[in-house]
């Protein structure tokens, strides 16, 4: 008989530790008391694990103004110089690396143009993670943890990319495992759509309402997404993938996919598909798909219908992955979020008739910059989330 896994001593003081951890990072500056408040965990306790956290350089303590006659408080906050880490951000035509703190502000940040070679790329990275180093006045061994974001399909268990339409050489390429024995530093990859919506997550912690939410990100050819239900990050049974909405069947006879298949949904709403709309001659570019906005922006007929067109099959698939997950919000990242007013309308419209009422809103950030700072804050996460039983 298989013995349960239970919670010994030091597995309560590991999830206590990070709850606290992650407290200060949305509460500071924080006072042991109102952390014990917050949380119900023993003063004597909380004090226990803060001192732990001081000598670690995670945590400082400062005296806040005296009130009154009474002792003068000591409040916690994150001490942004006791860790460091790297998020990089691979894209089909550039990798961003950048340096950040504690808190997940980025400190340096440096860019080359992506290899066709995966090998190649990692001679580039690890001569950026050089820059990064000279350019910062901490050492490359103070870089606690990298985290790759990844346009495709990785296993997160192994680290190896599955599939990346956008970098075939990269498919079957075991990125982790090589970037870890070339810099020494522990490293994890991820897929850039889940990063985004942990980033989104992250930015929403504060008030820690959004726990069921549904991220896509319309981009050139395609469309990236991510799911939280109840707080979690969906990735599927096996951790590879999960929520690939892009490749729902919307048209079994439509146009073939790369996937293999016919009448994926992102066929009709990628940005390639509005352009197509507006010019069927014309090839589509990122230059010419950013005059379009431009022109939508401006009111010309043309432009603003096929963008209207857009919409209209954007709300068939939303409300479909309404009708799935019950979300309280959508969130839509990608150019085409610039003509917001554009696009909403309709998709709000669409979706005001069924049951939860979810909103529709833009992501906080363009979604390059979510994919690097979702990479920072997965860096950082082992830091703040709670570990596993077992
Ligand atoms: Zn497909």
């Amino acid at each position: 008989m298989v013995s349960p896994n239970t919670a010994t001593p030091a597995t309560v003081r590991q999830v206590n530790r990070a709850i606290l951890l992650n407290l200060i990072r949305t509460h500071q500056p924080v006072s042991r008391i109102q952390l014990s408040v917050l949380t119900g965990i023993y003063r004597s306790n909380v004090s226990f694990i803060v001192e732990e956290l001081v000598q670690e350089g995670l945590v400082r303590e400062e005296r806040g103004k005296p009130q009154g006659r009474g002792r003068v408080p000591m409040f916690l906050s994150l001490d942004p110089d006791g860790f460091r880490v790297a998020g990089i951000s691979i894209r089909a035509g550039e990798t961003v690396a950048a340096l950040a703190d504690l808190t997940g502000r980025i400190l340096e940040s440096t860019a080359f143009r992506t290899p066709k070679s995966p090998e190649v790329w990692v001679e580039h990275f690890q001569a950026s993670l050089e820059r990064l180093r000279s350019s910062s006045s901490r050492k490359l061994g103070d870089i606690h943890h990298i985290c790759i974001s990844v346009p495709g399909m990785v296993n997160q268990a192994s680290g190896e990319i599955l599939w990346m339409n956008a970098l075939p050489n990269y498919s079957g390429f075991k990125l982790r495992d090589v970037v870890e024995s070339a810099t020494g530093i522990p490293a994890t990859t991820v897929n850039d759509c889940h990063l985004a919506t942990t980033c989104e997550r992250w930015m929403d912690d504060a008030s820690g309402e959004l726990r069921n939410f549904v991220f896509l990100e319309v981009g050139d050819v395609g469309v990236g997404a991510g799911m939280i239900v109840n707080g979690e990050l969906c990735t599927g049974h096996n951790s590879t993938f999960a929520g690939e909405f892009g490749h729902m069947v919307v048209e079994s006879s439509g146009p073939k996919c790369n996937c293999g298949r016919r009448g994926c949904w992102e066929l009709f709403v990628c940005d390639r598909a509005t352009w197509r709309r507006y010019d069927p001659v014309r090839e589509f570019s990122v230059v010419r798909f950013k005059d379009l906005t431009k022109l939508a922006l401006k009111g010309d007929r043309k432009a603003v219908k096929a963008f209207q067109e857009t919409a209209a099959h954007l709300s068939l698939g939303i409300s479909n992955i309404v009708m799935v997950l019950n979300p309280e919000v959508v969130i839509l990242a990608g150019r085409l979020t610039e003509v917001w007013d554009v696009i909403r309308v309709p998709i709000e419209r669409a979706i005001a008739t069924l049951p939860g009422k979810p909103q529709i809103r833009p992501a906080r950030m363009s979604a390059e910059e979510l994919f690097l700072n979702g990479a920072i804050r997965h860096a950082l996460s082992g830091l703040f989330a709670q570990p596993q039983l077992g």
